[in-house]
């Protein structure tokens, strides 16, 4: 039974089954409320009405098995590869299964326990199962075999079965509370099905159809929902208004100009000039600058920054990531000490005192510029005069944060910056009415990163070239696998190979850094590296966006197969910034046709946008392999590649309705919603 006094929007850690530990361990996923959790949604789900038999496996086959471990073993070679092996039987086979670098398995999986496997069938010395998924199964809990079984995306804190169990109770007991903000004559004319229904059916799917209708119709609501924003949106902006007004560059950005380490190149002047142009006029700016990994974009969004100081205006600069957004704040501090201009950094990891420190100046106007993550639009966070919003790398941010910052204020400029090419069909329905400014040119000296494909079993040679980098001063990355089922086994795959390195490597400085670590001991081992203290810096995929370190030139990709085309693109990217000589390594054994055909485009392909055309056309739907998006939720159920039909749909009916209803007068459990969601809509309805 549910406590008296809960709503949908009462923190998560409300739900039966959720205590401190498993309350963080949600807000890392995004989910902060109880309706987050109802709409915490499956990644993938198994089918386990039909389960492989084991005499039936053949090779190359993706399945799913059920069966009880006979024996279990791990090893280590001597190259420091952690190799865990068990035996297992359905009753009428065996079958063996076989996972590398995973040392704690051994905690969970013992002779006689029933596991539910999932993954790729290989044919080596017989057939086995490489690096599958694995469930511990529990008789107890009924949800795990003989159905259609959902797997979440898992964080630590959390155990597969644990996690659809606190879904179930949330679902007993909140269901029945979330109400339906599409429009009812919208819900007739595409006779959707009741909106909890709809939610249920996504958590406890009975069938592929109905599973189908519902998922259409929940990704439609986000749509919707957005759709119905932006017009409004755009709306208030046609109207005459209170803007931070034309903010022009003086003293400051000259001083900049000159005191800026390298010459901008020419696709760095003339988009600096166009966005310079844009904010001095009275509308505010709303620009999208797309470049390539490396191309400079930083360089831009520090010359809109200090003109926006000049201009008596603060300016926000968001990043995805601690480590990027300090990264940020490191350059800005050093960059700009001799402006006079005070650098503030808000994180969500920030010490108390820090923070209540950081807050202060940026309510007192005292902040000129302020770099952070998703916290710079916390609840607590005012601005004296917000004048110029940057979005570092928007892709990883959802459409609905952004826009939840520029409520912060009244229509400041916006430059959001991506590596990642949008369609322009796309950029339009998402953003509205944008501004596209293209870095199309690489800062000079610049050599495209050498790429090579290599076995595991060139581990030797591979050793060696590190030792050689290092001899001359260089620094690698050595990035691990990407295991999506869980953070915990991340790390402990990154914490083996750290180990195995160092002892193949002795003579070098090895060091590990991990999404899953403090903050501050983030910091201080990016700080060492940077300060060439590190010789070679093992990593899970955290360093994926945005970090620079012009010394390191060799970025080896383990498991290189598992990683979508645009990531081991911004990976490849996190090399060749400096003068010397770059490599990247895709370290990968056989793997499927579409793996190899990836790998293969990687070793010929250098141009971003071309990589992130093949990864769209090659992703089909339902390949889960890529992107995480830890904390940072942007649609649940909607995805904007694959959707277009409904969001074409979704914008035609919010056109049609605020036509009707430009105030949703008729429509207030909507601009309800919009107004929690968007946080402009009253406001904006208001206005209209
Ligand atoms: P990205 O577009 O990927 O964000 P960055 O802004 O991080 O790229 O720039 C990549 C590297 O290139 C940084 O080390 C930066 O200092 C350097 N850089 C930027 N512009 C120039 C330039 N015009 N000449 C030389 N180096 C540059
Ligand atoms: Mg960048």
């Amino acid at each position: 039974m549910r406590a008296m006094g809960l709503s949908l929007f009462s923190p998560v850690r409300f739900v039966k089954g959720v205590g401190e530990i498993r309350e963080r361990a949600f807000l890392r996923l995004g989910v902060r409320t109880i309706e987050d959790l109802l709409f915490f949604f499956p990644r993938r789900y198994e089918d386990r009405r039909n389960i492989t038999p084991l005499s039936t496996l053949a090779g190359g086959q993706m399945v799913s098995v059920v069966a009880e471990v006979l024996t279990f073993d791990q090893r280590t070679t001597q190259r420091g590869l952690n190799i865990s092996t068990a035996l297992l039987s359905d009753g009428k086979d065996v079958a063996r299964a076989v996972w590398f670098n995973l040392p704690r398995l051994k905690d969970v999986i013992v002779p006689g326990v029933r596991v539910a496997l999932y993954g790729k069938v290989e044919a080596r010395d017989g057939l086995q199962l490489t690096n599958p998924e694995v469930e511990v199964l529990d008789e107890s809990d009924p949800q795990s075999v003989g159905r259609i079984v959902s797997v979440y995306s898992a964080t630590a804190g959390f155990s597969p079965k644990s996690i659809r169990r606190v879904v179930s109770s949330a679902l007993d007991d909140y269901l029945s509370e979330v109400q339906d903000f599409i429009p009812s004559s919208i819900r007739q004319k595409y006779k959707f099905s009741d909106i909890r229904q709809a939610v249920a059916e996504l958590h406890r799917p009975q069938g592929r159809e109905s599973w189908l209708r519902a998922r259409n119709r929940l990704a439609f609501d986000e749509l919707f929902l957005l759709q119905t924003g932006l017009l409004l949106r755009k709306k208030r902006r046609a109207m005459p208004q209170a803007c931070a007004g034309p903010l022009k560059p003086g003293e400051k950005y000259a001083t900049f100009l000159k005191t800026l380490p390298f010459c901008l190149t020419m696709a760095q002047n003339r988009v600096i000039h166009e966005v310079l142009t844009d904010m001095g006029s009275e509308l505010p700016m709303n620009r999208l600058l797309q470049g390539d990994v490396g191309s400079g974009k930083t360089a831009v969004a520090l010359a809109a920054m200090v003109a926006a100081v000049d201009g008596g205006a603060q300016a926000a600069f968001m990043a995805p990531t601690e480590i990027l957004a300090q990264q940020h704040f490191f350059r800005l501090r050093d960059l700009l000490k001799e402006l006079g201009v005070q650098v503030e950094l808000l994180t969500g990891s920030l010490p108390r005192k820090e923070r209540k420190r950081a807050l202060a100046a940026i309510a007192s106007g005292e902040a000129g510029i302020v770099a952070g993550t998703h916290a710079l639009f916390g609840e607590d966070v005012t601005f004296k005069r917000l004048g110029l919003v940057v979005v570092d790398e928007q892709h990883r941010f959802g459409v609905l944060q952004k826009n939840a910052l520029l409520a912060k204020t009244d229509s400041p400029h916006v430059l959001v910056m991506t590596a990642t090419p949008i369609p322009r069909t796309l950029t339009l329905s998402i953003y509205g009415d944008l501004d596209v400014s293209l870095l199309d040119e690489l800062p000079a000296g610049r050599h495209p990163v050498k790429t090579h494909r290599a076995s595991p079993r060139q581990m030797d040679q591979l050793l060696d070239f590190i030792r050689g980098e290092a001899r001359k001063s260089r620094q690698a990355y050595w990035v691990c696998p990407l295991i999506e089922e869980s953070e915990k086994l991340d790390l402990s795959a990154a914490f083996s190979r750290r180990e195995g390195l160092e002892k193949a490597l002795p003579e070098l400085r090895v060091a590990l850094i991990s999404g899953q670590m403090p903050a501050g001991e983030k910091e201080l081992v990016m700080a060492a590296f940077a300060k060439g203290e590190i010789d070679l810096l093992v990593a899970t995929s955290v360093i994926e966006v945005g970090v620079d370190a012009p010394n390191a030139t060799l970025m080896v990709i383990e498991d290189a197969n598992h990683f979508g085309m645009a990531q081991l693109h911004q990976l490849r990217g996190r090399v060749g910034r400096g003068e010397g000589e770059s490599h990247c390594v895709l370290l990968s054994g056989k793997t499927t046709p579409e793996g190899e055909a990836r790998l293969s485009a990687m070793l010929s392909t250098f141009d971003g946008f071309a990589i992130a055309e093949l990864d769209l056309r090659q992703r089909g739907p339902g390949e889960i392999c890529g992107v995480r998006q830890h904390g940072v939720t942007d649609f649940r159920v909607a995805n904007l590649a694959r959707d277009r039909r409904i969001l074409e749909l979704a914008r035609r009916e919010a056109a049609r309705l605020i036509e009707e209803d430009p105030e949703l007068k008729n429509e207030p459990l909507l601009a309800q919603t919009l107004a929690s969601r968007l946080g402009t809509a009253l406001e904006l309805a208001g206005t209209a």
